[in-house]
């Protein structure tokens, strides 16, 4: 070729530039022809090609006109949300949570199921149970939605599409989790850990849009972490990154679902709270405990611990005090080693849980090295108890975006 470029070149940059022109779309809002050309540093030529062709396929759309009241009005461009939508759904061991997503970002409808029992075969049912009520509750049909997102509480091996371990969920140890869903649902899906998903989700839609390195801890039956690097989630070799929940705080503490003793896990996540609160139960260490448990389980939610330490209970308080001295350890090493912007908390266990979340938050300042929290923001997820669900169908849209 006479240019010096081959035609796989051209095409490798055109889409490129697509993909570059969508993410300032998706990221600002609506922009003129002229806007795109001076934000994508692209001349109006290459960018009235991509806009033709991205209105003829329908990923943009015409949202408004603007005129200065010389001239053509001047266009303004949005994606149109109805070009692709996703359903992203959140297995966690303590419920199935699911969202359809549209190309925008815009969640559609949202529908929850808590789980009681997460056999898991009953699990899949309830998967489905949830799709159903998404496509009920969206009017669309399956043939409408482009893709299905899982998130998963465990690992997974990105590379074969297979869950290594699963503590939190029984009986999904070693599963092809992907080729089980593609083959129930006839759709391409994919699948990654909860906890970077939700980081997923905080950082292109919620408290970490604006910033480039962020840690987002996920708080809840488990303790994980979604690590970002560069607006980018950091997977780690084998896509087990952010195991902050099994890192070991305490030298021959409490035996871990993981096999060994004194993780953060073992000593402050949801279920190691609920096993500390029998033992309570067990030794009559708790009155007020046992008038708040549920009697016919008889196995001590979160919920039922906070609920206990706000009517006063000296040992319920204690064991959230505890627990959130604990994890704040796990964050204190993290910004240690990784050095974020901000910090953002997520996940049901700080969910109406100032004791906890207060204790840990007053230790992170207390403890973490000076300079590197002076500058540092700690925010609680924007997204609250869907931010893994978003982050689940988020990941079926990134291949459309380009993030520097
Ligand atoms: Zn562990």
């Amino acid at each position: 070729m006479e240019s010096g470029y081959g035609k796989s070149d051209q095409t490798f940059l055109r889409n490129y530039n697509i993909r570059k022109v969508r993410t300032i779309l998706r990221e600002e809002g609506p922009c003129s022809r002229v806007d795109l050309s001076v934000k994508a540093n692209l001349d109006k030529k290459t960018i009235t090609n991509i806009i033709n062709e991205m209105l003829k396929n329908g990923e943009v759309e015409v949202v408004s006109k603007s005129s200065n009241g010389a001239g053509r009005p001047k266009e303004n461009l949005a994606l149109n949300g109805e070009y692709s939508r996703c359903i992203g759904l959140d297995i966690g061991g303590t419920h199935i949570t699911g969202v359809v997503l549209d190309f925008t970002g815009k969640v559609l409808c949202e529908h929850n199921i808590d789980v009681v029992n997460n056999d898991s075969d009953i699990l899949f049912q309830l998967c489905d149970l949830v799709m159903e009520e998404l496509l009920e509750k969206s009017k669309l049909s399956i043939d409408e939605i482009d893709k299905i997102g899982i998130a998963f509480p465990g690992h997974i091996d990105i590379r074969t599409g297979r869950t290594v371990l699963s503590e939190n969920i029984q009986g999904w140890d070693d599963l092809p989790i992907l080729d089980i869903f593609t083959e129930k649902y006839g759709k391409e899906v994919m699948a990654n850990d909860c906890s970077r998903l939700m980081a997923l989700a905080e950082l292109r839609y919620g408290a970490g849009n604006d910033e480039r390195n962020i840690i987002v801890f996920d708080l809840g039956l488990g303790i994980g972490c979604g690590i970002v690097i560069n607006r980018k989630i950091f997977p780690g070799s084998t896509g087990m990154s952010g195991e902050v929940g099994h890192t070991i705080v305490k030298v021959d503490g409490s035996r871990c679902t993981c096999g060994r003793n004194g993780c953060i896990e073992a000593l402050a996540s949801g279920w190691a709270l609920s096993k500390q609160a029998m033992d309570l139960l067990k030794n009559n260490e708790s009155p007020m405990l046992s008038k708040t448990i549920n009697k016919n389980t008889m196995i001590p939610t979160t919920k039922e611990i906070v609920l206990a330490a706000k009517l006063g209970d000296d040992k319920c308080i204690q064991l959230l005090k505890n627990a959130g001295r604990y994890v704040a350890i796990g964050i204190i090493n993290s910004i240690s080693i990784i050095n974020p912007s901000k910090v953002i908390i997520g996940g049901r266990l700080i969910r109406d849980n100032d004791i906890f979340y207060d204790e840990m938050i007053k230790t992170v300042k207390k403890d973490a090295i000076p300079e590197l929290i002076k500058d540092m923001k700690i925010e609680v997820s924007a997204l609250g108890d869907l931010a893994t669900a978003i982050g689940a169908a988020t990941q079926c849209f990134e291949e459309f975006f380009e993030y520097e």
